[in-house]
């Protein structure tokens, strides 16, 4: 079994209809991607995950579908138009853009974080079972000192970007000697602040009063709603409110496929709670996000990673990190945002967005826990897990490559292929069809004809069909057919009546969060 590189994936992707570049018949658009027949699929099922998890299945938690249009104050008020800004840095040499703090990032992952980890592996293997890594890192000299180096460039790195220093930034990119990944020059022009934004006129006016925004996430929709919905539905303190909606970024860099897009999907969720308790709910939802990813990604590709560098508006945040194969990065973030957002639009709007608390019988603004993930970053790390090159036997009794997708059966896009044996034999055909016409509405099932059986088994691997059911001769005789499990190859007859609950049984919600 092997793991097929990025460009790998990439071109699956596009083969088997998931993702295809936009307007790619005029060369595409940069960072813009349009999800095929299949990929539509899966986007839907991972929403309907999310959704089932964090609205149906949570008595306190309900939905919301905001528009993306919203007054230009909504972001003056939330702080995008000032500080929503990466520093942005060009090599002069290469003529390639880079976001100055992710070069910093790089550095400390690749030439500090690197080495700790190579020393910690060299120990734990020269000492066996009697390794402890808590005490080798406290004494270790070397690891001490990277250690130490790693500090001191993260006081200077978020004292500049608190600050919005960027002439320390510049400095602190040449102090450490970072060079172009490109071109290896280390020819930088200075770094200046580039708001992520973008921005369109609405309606006839073309003057700076008509200017409103793309929103660059979905939040602020809640925000603004949190009276209008916790008044129509009654709730109590803690609630929350969810949503899935599509959020716009003029990234300054954006070279790894869908993983940083320039209009993306995200599904948020903001749930509000008496100040003073949002510690503990940040610690609730931050176990809850991550069972959520460990019910369909293994535990070994997921980590947290607490921020170094807090938002404007945050006490404490986490990421949710998922090894890419471009290296661990973030999938999804927790962030304990404060009363930041509700007061400051109470502030700007001067309506009172305050809940009157009956147990304390006082009004106040509650405190906010946010989850925040792109549905299209986990898009990625289903199809980056999920799709292997295996060995497997052939027809001959040697072995072949087949390219499977094994991604959880609940998320899959067709669950079920119904392949007659022949299709130049009616009897057969009709058969199949009418299997097909009667699960359809049961589940997303695929009618398939065309090419050899073997050639029709190994196309459902590649799109992830988790079973095939087969019609052959026998079936006419005894309503029995052959079913196929994708992962083990396993092929076993039953009778047609029991497909429905075998399926269902490996589809359904249940296997994914019955314990959620
Ligand atoms: P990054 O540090 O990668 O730029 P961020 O910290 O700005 O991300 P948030 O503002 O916390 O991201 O957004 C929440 C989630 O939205 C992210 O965890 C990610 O899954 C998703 N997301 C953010 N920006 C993009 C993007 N440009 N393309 C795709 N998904 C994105």
């Amino acid at each position: 079994m092997s793991k097929p590189d990025f460009k790998k994936i990439i071109a699956h992707c596009k083969e088997y209809g998931y993702i295809f570049q936009s307007s790619e018949i005029y060369d595409g658009l940069s960072a813009v991607y349009d999800y095929g027949p299949y990929g539509a699929e899966l986007k839907k099922n991972i929403k309907d995950y999310w959704w089932t998890a964090m609205v149906h299945m949570q008595e306190n938690i309900v939905g919301l579908d905001a528009a993306i249009f919203m007054h230009p104050k909504t972001w003056k008020a939330s702080g995008h138009v000032d500080a929503f800004n990466d520093p942005l840095v060009d090599n002069k040499d290469s003529k390639k853009r880079y976001r100055a703090d992710v070069l910093i990032e790089d550095y400390i992952a690749n030439k500090v974080d690197k080495k700790i980890n190579k020393e910690i592996d060299k120990a734990a293997k020269r000492f066996g079972d009697a390794f402890d890594e808590a005490q080798f890192r406290a004494t270790n000299g070397r690891v001490l000192q990277y250690q130490e180096k790693k500090d001191k460039i993260l006081e200077r790195f978020t004292a500049a970007m608190s600050g919005n220093d960027m002439a320390e930034m510049k400095q602190i990119i040449e102090d450490l000697e970072i060079a172009c990944p490109e071109s290896g020059s280390k020819n930088w022009t200075d770094v200046r602040q580039f708001n992520l934004m973008f921005s369109t006129q609405m309606g006839a006016l073309a003057d700076g009063s008509s200017k409103i925004y793309l929103r660059p996430e979905t939040a602020q929709g809640i925000f603004v709603n949190f009276l209008n919905v916790q008044k129509t539905t009654r709730q109590k303190l803690p609630f929350g409110i969810a949503q899935i909606g599509k959020a716009f970024r003029n990234e300054i860099v954006a070279r790894q496929f869908i993983f940083r897009m320039r209009e993306f999907e995200q599904m948020e969720m903001q749930f509000f709670v008496q100040p003073g308790t949002e510690m503990k709910w940040y610690e609730h939802w931050k176990a809850k996000r991550m069972q959520w990813h460990r019910a369909v990604l293994p535990e070994e590709k997921l980590k947290f990673h607490d921020h170094d560098n807090l938002a404007h508006y945050a006490n404490a945040a986490l990421d949710i990190e998922f090894e890419f194969p471009f290296g661990f990065k973030e999938l999804e973030g927790i962030h304990s945002r404060t009363d930041f957002d509700l007061g400051a639009h109470q502030e700007l709007s001067g309506k009172k967005l305050q809940y009157f608390d009956p147990e304390k019988n006082e009004s106040y603004v509650p405190y906010v826990v946010e989850t925040s993930i792109g549905v299209d970053r986990m898009f990625l790390t289903i199809m980056t897990n999920g799709l292997i090159d295996e060995e497997v036997p052939d027809a001959k009794g040697g072995t072949a490559v087949r390219t499977v997708l094994k991604i959880h059966p609940a998320l899959a896009p067709v669950k079920l292929a119904v392949l007659p044996l022949l299709k130049n034999k009616e009897a057969l055909t009709d058969k199949a069809r009418s299997i097909f016409n009667d699960l359809r509405l049961d589940f997303n099932c695929q009618y398939d004809e065309k090419d050899a059986i073997g050639k029709r088994y190994r196309r459902q691997d590649a799109i992830g069909t988790p079973f095939c059911v087969t019609v052959d001769f026998d079936t006419l005789e005894d309503d029995t057919v052959t079913l196929r499990d994708r992962d083990t190859m396993e092929q076993i007859r039953i009778p047609i009546s029991e497909i429905k609950s075998r399926i269902s049984d490996k589809t359904d919600w249940r296997n994914l969060l019955a314990e959620f």
